[in-house]
Parts: C-alpha cells; structure tokens; sequence
C-alpha cells in the first residue's frame, strides 16, 4: 500500500511550545523559495534583522536568526563566549539551568552552579555570593523564563550583578521574547538566544540570537578555535554581514525564515508592549478559572510567568490520562510537569497566538469537563464563570 500524504489534526496548542502558528506566518512559509544569495531574499534579511532587533530592543548589530532551534541557540553563546579552562556561573532553577551546565562542561571549562529551588526565582543574593567567591569567573548566565517551571527571573538585577563583577552574561529568553518584558540594551545582556515556537508564533526550528560589542570583541579575541565549525559565529558573521561581503556558510532555512519574518511583522503591528499586555491580561483570566476549580500555581504570584502556567494536579487524579482525553476529546494540546515536576503539575502554555481569551475559555472548560467526568476532587462548573467575570470586568 501506497503511503499517503501526512494530513495532520488541526491541534490548540497549549503546552510550552510549539505554540499555534498563525495563518499569515504558515502562509507565508508556502511562498516560492528562492536563493538564500539571491538579492531579494538579502533584502528580506536585512527586514529581518531590524524586526530582531526590536523584539530584543537592542541596537546590536549581530542579531540574526541561527538556523537550528533554540538548544542550538543555547550552544552558540556558550561556545563562542567561553573557552576551555573558563568559570561560568550558572544559575539553575529548572531543567533548563542543567543544559547549560552540559555545554559549559563540554567546552572543557568550569561551572559554578547556584541553585535555587524548582519554582522560585533566582536568588540575586546568592549570586553576588558566588561572583565574591568566584573572582575568576568571565561568564555568567541564567534563564529568564524558566519554562519548565514558570518562572520569571530578574533579569535586570542579575545582569547588574554580574556587570559590576565584569562577568560577561548569557540569557536564555526562549520563552520570554515577545510574551514578557526584556530590554536587551537597557538591561546590559551581553548574549541572548531565544526560539521561534514560543511567544512569537512562528514555527520550531529558529533561534533568534542577539550579542552586545562586548561580546563580539571577546569573540573576536579568543585564543581556541570555537569547538562547533556551524556555530563558530567569526564564520557566520560572513555570512549574515551586510549586502555584498556574503559568503555561503551553509544554506539558511529559506521557507522558514519567510515565517519568522511575517511573524516579527506581526509583532510590529500590534507593538511589542500591547503584546506583553496581552500575555499578561490572559493569564489573569486563565488563573481565575484554575483557582476558581481548586486548583493552584505552584510559583508565587510575583514570580509568575503569563505564558507558562504551572498547576497542581488534583490529587488521585492520573496525569497522562487527563491529557489524553483532553487531545482525544477537543484536540487540546497542554503540557506535562518536566524533571522532578513531572506527575504533579500540568503546563498550561498562553504564548503567541494561542494568547487569547477564546483558548482560555475552551482550556477551562474542557479542563472540567475531563476532570468532572473522572470523578475528581475540583470544584465542578465554575472556571469559566469567574473567568468570563475577570474578562469582562477588565472593559
Ligand atoms: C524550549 C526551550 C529551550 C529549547 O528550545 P528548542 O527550540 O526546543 O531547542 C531552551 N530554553 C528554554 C527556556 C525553553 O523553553
């Protein structure tokens, strides 16, 4: 038997990401590929380039899309910005503080790790701690949206620490750009990568990196060769540097790349702070519907991520169970607890497009629905009325 065409089920997305991708972005990806050295698709970059830089806000001028999604991100600022022998600090308060860890070990150099419980912020405290301890150290990095958690860092404070101790700083913001404030000048991030399946809408695969003149120069000035021939970015410049100089590096992810252009248009028309607001507004309405049905965030309310919401599941209640029939029954996409969280929370994701009253609504529902019917101990009929309440009361 002939095998037929891959139709997949049209899915909500509500887990940490893939988050729905827009019409208009996969539209954009059915569009006729061309050369990525034809001298349309160079124009389009230099586009793309300008809209990075405004979804970071920043003024660095290497802000460009690497072709590989966001763990490959996380490995472009590694190892470029550190060498072998070099002491990172990292500050691990989620799975995905332990991957940095693996790219700073592999580098054959030193991590420090400071700890800080899963579902609590990084504590600044113990990072100036550390930096004193540690005077040697070049590099300091954290993630600012800890999505296995739902945790939302200070990254403004953290990176005024490390600054004051002339560290260098890595931010992971896969989950924060485009759905939570970040101010890469303002804040002195130094290199930062983030994802394109998260906040803004667009397919996996890409993964927006920004790095400040600081870094460039170090990277520039740096005794070893960078470990990874394709992230070594003293290559890549070329082939991302202005107009003419462009030389192939590899070939860039055309089709892909129209769709994170048509989705950083998509964030410049409705304003990046509108965008913030939206993710903050729906997440007000999401949690009155969890609270109202008894069930509870596990990170405090000062910490708390909009676009990732971690929610206990009701005890006796089977996780994996739950999640199926949500998928079975209304093709709802939510996610499962990760690492030591898996089995006692679900991740209720409100990035992008799937940001929006009418998914929180159906979350809701669907959500008391399945547990309803399995008998759990919920307070049953009432998410999406104290929603509704808080939707309309914030006209
Ligand atoms: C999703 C995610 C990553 C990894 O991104 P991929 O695109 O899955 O490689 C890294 N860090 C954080 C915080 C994430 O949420």
């Amino acid at each position: 038997m002939a095998i037929k065409s891959f139709i997949p089920p049209v899915r909500t997305l509500m887990g940490p990401g893939p988050s729905d991708v827009h019409p208009r972005v996969l539209s954009a990806m059915a569009r006729p590929t061309i050369g990525h050295l034809d001298p349309q698709f160079v124009l389009m970059m230099e586009e793309m380039k300008v809209m990075l830089q405004y979804a970071f806000q920043t003024k660095n001028e290497l802000t460009i899309p690497v072709s590989a999604p966001g763990s490959a991100g996380m490995e472009t600022c590694f190892v470029n910005l550190v060498e072998p022998g070099d002491k990172v600090i990292i500050c691990q308060n989620g799975v995905f503080g332990g991957r940095m860890k693996e790219n700073v070990e592999r580098i054959g150099a030193t991590a420090v790790m400071i700890d800080d419980p899963w579902g609590a912020a990084v504590d600044a405290n113990k990072l100036e701690d550390a930096l004193k301890a540690n005077p040697d150290a070049s590099v300091v990095a954290f993630v600012h949206a800890e999505t296995s958690t739902g945790v939302l860092s200070d990254a403004k404070t953290l990176c005024e620490i490390a600054k004051k101790h002339d560290c260098l700083t890595i931010v992971d913001a896969v989950t924060s750009l485009g759905g939570t404030p970040l101010q890469v000048d303002e804040w002195s991030i130094d290199a930062i990568y983030s994802g394109t399946q998260k906040c803004l809408s667009c397919t996996p695969g890409l993964s927006p990196v920004s790095f400040s003149e600081q870094a460039v120069e170090k990277i520039k000035q740096r005794k070893s060769k960078v470990q990874s021939w394709f992230l070594d970015l003293n290559l890549v410049m070329g082939y991302w540097g202005s107009g003419a100089k462009r030389a192939y590096h590899h070939t860039a992810p055309i089709n892909s790349l129209y769709g994170l252009h048509e989705s950083l248009v998509m964030l410049q028309e409705e304003g990046i702070e509108n965008s913030w607001a939206r993710h903050a507004q729906n997440h007000k309405v999401l949690r009155a519907g969890i609270e109202a049905m008894g069930l509870e965030f596990i990170v405090k309310e000062s910490d708390r991520l909009p676009q990732l919401n971690a929610v206990t599941i009701p005890s006796g209640v089977d996780d994996a169970q739950v999640r199926v029939r949500l998928l079975q029954d209304f093709n709802l996409e939510i996610g499962a607890g990760l690492g030591v969280l898996a089995g006692k929370v679900w991740r209720i994701g409100l990035m992008g497009s799937t940001s929006n009253v009418t998914n929180v609504l159906l979350c809701l529902s669907a959500l008391d629905a399945v547990l309803t019917d399995m008998k759990a101990a919920i307070n049953s009929g009432v998410a999406v009325k104290k929603a509704s309440e808080v939707f309309y009361s914030s006209y």
